[in-house]
Order: C-alpha cells, then sequence, then structure tokens
C-alpha cells in the first residue's frame, strides 16, 4: 500500500474519534501481527479466542507502528499514543481495502471453487507474468481477513491481481468480491467441502456463484463445464461474458491428445494442434486447473504461443501432490494437504493411471466437515477404488474406517486394514513395500498425515 495520511484514512473508513491531532501522520502498509511490524505500518488489532490484540498496541507502536485501530467497545484507549478509535477491526480492514482496491488502476482477478484454487492462482498468474506486473495472493491468504490483507499490501505499480477467495459458508464469497470488484473470476470446480454448512452441493454452486456479485459488468467468468449445477445455479440472466473449460468437446477450452509423464502431464488443446503443453505437476485435475488460468490469460490478451513456456516453470506448495522418495526407492505422493471426495477421487485416478509401478498403495486419512452424511462419503469413496490398478489400502481415522470398509467390498480384507496409530500404520507398509512402489497419501488437514510420511521415511 502507497503511504496515507490520518486524514485521508479518515475519508476512507469510519472513524470515530476525533483525529485532528494525528492527522497528518502518515502510515504505509497495514499489519495484524505485532511481531511483524515493520516502521511506518498501521497496527490493526483482533479481539481473538485465546488473546486479544489490544495488549498489543502499545508494543507495536513502540516496534515502529505509526498509529493503530482500537476497538470502540474495549476500554480504556491509551490517550497518549496515535489512535484510531473504530466500531470494529474486520470491518474497518475491510473497509479500507475496499476503498483502496477503487483507488488502484489495477485489474483483478478472482478464484474460488472447491478444489484447485490456490494452484489455479499460482498457475494465472505464471501466465499473466508474460505480459504483465503481477501481484498474487501469498500461500492460501483466501480469507475474509487474508483477502483484504492482499489487497492492502498491491502495489501501485502492479497491472494485475490474482487474488484466491476461499470460503465456509454463504455470503463470504460475495463480500470478497465486493471489496475485490474482479475484472474476471475463476470457478475451479464444486466439491463437498462445506457440505455441512450450506447444505447441498446446490448450496456449494450458489456460494461459489456468489464471485459475480462484484464482477465487473462485461467482465469474464470461466467455470468448469462438467459442471451442471454451475449452469443451472447460472441461470441466463447476467451482464458479464462465460467461457467454460473441461475434458470434453462441448467446452471453449478442452485437453486433446494427452499423456502422462513421470512428473506431470503433457497435452494439446482444441486451440492449436501445434503446440505442447507440458506441465510438471501431477494429476489429470491439474490439466483442468491450468486450461481455467490458460482462459483468463487469454483474456487478458496473453499469446497462445508463449503459454507453454510459462506453466513449464510451475512450482506448487508443499504437500498438493508433492512427489518424494521414501526409504527403499518407492515414490510417495504428499498429497496431505486436504482431502475431500472429489480430490481424493482424483488423486486415486491420478495413482491407477501413473505407469511404471508394480504395486500401488493408498494411505488415507479422514476427509472432515462432510456434515450429516459424512460416514456414506467415506463408505462411497472406499466403494469405487478400482481393484484392477490398487493393490493396498490403509486408512487412519474413525471415519476413514468406512473407507476401508467399502473398499474391502471390492479388494478383500487381506489388501485393506484401517488403523487408529499412524506408527502402526507406517510398519505395516513397511513390511509390504519395495523400491517400485507407488504411495498416495491424502487426508483431511486436520489429519496430519504427513506424519505418517515421517515415520516412513525414519528408517527404525
Ligand atoms: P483450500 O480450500 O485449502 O485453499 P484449494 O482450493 O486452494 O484448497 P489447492 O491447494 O490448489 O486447492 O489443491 C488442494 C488439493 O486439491 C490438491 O492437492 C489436489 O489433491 C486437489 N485438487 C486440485 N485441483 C483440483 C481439481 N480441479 N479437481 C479436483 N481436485 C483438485
Ligand atoms: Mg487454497
Amino acid at each position: 500500500m502507497i503511504e496515507r495520511s490520518i486524514a485521508q484514512l479518515a475519508e476512507m473508513i469510519t472513524v470515530e474519534n476525533d483525529i485532528t491531532e494525528i492527522q497528518d501522520v502518515l502510515f504505509k502498509n497495514v499489519c495484524i501481527d505485532s511481531r511483524k511490524i515493520e516502521a511506518g505500518n498501521l497496527f490493526i488489532p483482533f479481539k481473538g479466542e485465546h488473546v486479544d490484540g489490544h495488549k498489543f498496541v502499545r508494543g507495536a507502536i513502540e516496534n515502529g507502528a505509526a498509529a493503530s485501530f482500537w476497538e470502540k467497545d474495549v476500554p480504556n484507549p491509551p490517550t497518549d499514543l496515535p489512535i484510531i478509535i473504530v466500531e470494529d477491526s474486520l470491518n474497518a480492514l475491510q473497509q479500507l481495502a475496499t476503498s483502496y482496491r477503487k483507488q488502484l488502476g489495477l485489474k483483478v482477478v478472482g478464484i474460488t471453487g472447491s478444489n484447485g484454487k490456490t494452484t489455479t492462482k499460482d498457475m494465472t498468474a505464471n501466465l499473466l507474468s508474460l505480459k504483465y506486473r503481477v501481484q498474487k495472493t501469498e500461500g492460501n491468504y483466501n480469507s475474509h481477513i487474508g483477502l483484504p490483507l492482499t489487497i492492502l499490501a498491491l502495489e501501485p505499480t502492479t497491472e494485475v491481481a490474482v487474488l484466491e477467495m476461499g470460503m465456509s459458508g454463504f455470503g463470504e464469497i460475495e463480500e470478497l468480491s465486493n471489496i475485490a470488484l474482479p475484472d474476471a473470476a475463476i470457478i475451479t470446480n464444486i466439491g463437498e467441502s462445506h457440505l455441512q454448512d450450506l447444505g447441498s452441493r446446490e448450496g456449494i454452486a450458489q456460494a461459489k456463484l456468489e464471485i459475480t456479485k462484484g464482477l465487473k459488468k462485461n467482465g469474464l467468468l470461466v467455470y468448469f463445464g462438467e459442471e451442471p449445477l454451475i449452469q443451472d445455479q447460472l441461470g441466463n440472466d447476467f451482464s458479464f461474458k462465460t467461457k467454460t473449460f473441461g475434458k470434453t468437446a462441448q467446452n471453449d477450452l478442452y485437453p486433446t491428445k494427452v499423456q502422462s509423464t513421470p512428473n506431470g502431464s503433457l497435452f494439446y488443446t482444441n486451440q492449436s494442434t501445434e503446440i505442447a503443453f507440458s506441465l510438471p505437476v501431477l494429476g489429470q485435475h491439474n490439466i483442468l486447473n491450468a486450461l481455467a488460468a490458460m482462459l483468463i490469460a487469454d483474456e487478458f490478451k496473453v499469446a497462445y504461443e508463449e503459454m507453454p513456456e510459462a506453466l513449464k516453470k510451475l512450482k506448487l506448495t508443499a504437500m498438493r501432490m508433492e512427489l518424494i522418495e521414501g526409504e527403499n526407492g518407492e515414490k510417495i505422493i504428499n498429497d496431505a494437504y486436504n482431502a475431500s471426495p472429489t480430490s481424493v477421487r482424483a488423486a486415486i485416478e491420478l495413482v491407477s493411471t501413473l505407469e511404471g509401478f508394480n504395486k500401488k498403495i493408498l494411505i488415507l486419512g479422514d476427509m472432515l466437515e462432510l456434515g450429516k452424511e459424512e460416514e456414506t462419503f467415506h463408505y462411497e469413496v472406499g466403494k469405487d477404488i478400482p481393484t484392477s490398478t490398487i493393490d493396498y489400502v490403509f486408512t487412519f481415522g474413525n471415519l476413514a474406517s468406512h473407507i476401508a470398509k467399502g473398499a474391502a467390498e471390492n479388494l478383500g480384507t487381506e489388501r485393506v486394514t484401517s488403523f487408529e496409530n499412524k506408527e502402526k500404520l507406517a510398519k505395516q507398509v513397511k513390511s509390504i513395500v519395495e523400491s517400485d512402489d507407488l504411495i498416495l497419501v491424502k487426508g483431511s488437514r486436520g489429519m496430519k498425515l504427513e506424519e505418517v510420511i515421517e515415520y516412513l521415511k525414519s528408517s527404525s
């Protein structure tokens, strides 16, 4: 964020105190963690579950913050410090981001969907960087706090911002979209995550479509064309353009001639039989993510011939389909970052299609937050595990035991075991694994399945 005075701040947000005495104080960038303050920052204290950020206001200013917010109903605001009283810190942060966004001349791409947001965000930013100065959401900073902070970190020289938008309930993406005012938007797919809060997959589609609430008139919405729910919920009455991506020819962009490679895939698209794309990340679903990113890049006039080069350089964040080597030379796909039925099925499909391996072993953990039908979801994922391509299934956790139950119906109980202890699970896997085997490790973040990988990699 470029430098602003407190007087300018008071024009951007609702301020509840008299700021005359501090109106000329200048600040640059906001910060919500008093330990990370840089000179001249505006400190924003939040009342967290365990600690109240107001306790750190004095320390933040001593560490160099130029000024600080202070919530109205928190008693005893310090009178000797440059304090801006606001009704609610979160609200003020969002107001500030909304106003700053409007002052910036740049374009915004917003990305939502059940799976693949971060990946698609990174791909889109890579492609747009061919032509523009691009900033993107760092890591997974996609929430009602992360998104405004990302916007406030935008530099005036940036030409395009690629922003991830996450949610756990209705109204959240609308709020983010109204702050970010995207010129273009992507809905990667509709899965089952947050089914607990949204009631149905229709509800999930509706919540993702909230990204169009702030979408510019005549802007572009890119979405997964093989999800009928998006089309249904979208209807026909809207004032933006749409383009779809997917596996089949009914879409604006789809892959032709797909080939799996040891560390990713090679594909052509319907746009050109000449231009090959080699994607250095595993999984067919990543081709879909790349297609979505390519439709956006095309909208921003990035030349199609130049796109392969930018996708080739892609690096994904840790624990998303990360390929590592185990103790005995076996390959382990670490996808322990998160899991939902859609993404687990996509990962199993990937493992099934990869060639050049002897045994294929799945280590699956609970998929959390699926609502009242969670046991059925687990059971069905297990039941659909292909017996011809998968040799062993090991599960960890109570819910995942239902995956084991479903899997055992086809694979038989000798090839399927459910565990309540990660170390024991790893021991069992070690007793059967050989150098040319492939292991997939996947579960919800809360299950911390990377610990199983640690056990697998330790020699004891
Ligand atoms: P989060 O909600 O945690 O921010 P995200 O939507 O940003 O997740 P990514 O971090 O890009 O998603 O990917 C997480 C995992 O989802 C990947 O490791 C992969 O297993 C799966 N995944 C990614 N893209 C897709 C897709 N298009 N369809 C299905 N599964 C996918
Ligand atoms: Mg993400």
